[in-house]
């Protein structure tokens, strides 16, 4: 059997591309697993989408391959949700808000805060609970 992997991807949508059924070919055509947790996509308006995508590498790349004929910019790097070490000041206002512990005690003496971008879920409750604007979201 043929390992997987899962990639975490940000879609850009601008207008003109926001209504065609990206995401249905990447199923079907791709044979992934496509786990869609933060959208904007609004008629009119450019659209956003942070998936996760699991299946092979081969058909990962196919459907970049794909997904890039389109007007639609990928990024692997970029992120919906920021956070602005420079403007925590570590209140802990946040942790028991956060579901997966991606904003966390990273030293017990100092209870310094500090954010693990690869266990944000961009649920963005962060975002309604921080009084210093450390979190931010890009849409
Ligand atoms: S968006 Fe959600 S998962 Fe990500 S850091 Fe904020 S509370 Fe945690
Ligand atoms: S609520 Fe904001 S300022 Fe307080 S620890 Fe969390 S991210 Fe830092």
């Amino acid at each position: 059997m043929t390992a997987t992997v899962t990639q975490r991807l940000m879609l850009w949508f601008p207008r003109c591309e926001c209504e065609k059924p990206i995401v249905y070919h990447l199923v079907k055509d791709y044979d992934l697993i496509v786990n869609v947790f933060r959208a904007k996509v609004t008629p009119d308006e450019e659209g956003y989408l942070m998936l996760d995508v699991t299946g092979t590498e081969a058909n990962i790349a196919g459907a970049l391959d794909y997904v890039r004929t389109f007007n639609v910019t990928i990024s692997a790097t970029a992120r919906g949700l920021t956070w602005h070490a420079d403007r925590c000041t570590s209140c802990g206002n946040c942790l028991t808000h956060c579901p997966t512990g991606a904003l966390h005690v990273a030293d017990r003496a100092t209870m310094a805060v500090a954010f693990d971008d690869a266990r944000c879920i961009e649920c963005l409750a962060c975002l309604r609970v921080c009084p210093f604007g450390a979190c931010a979201s890009l849409f």
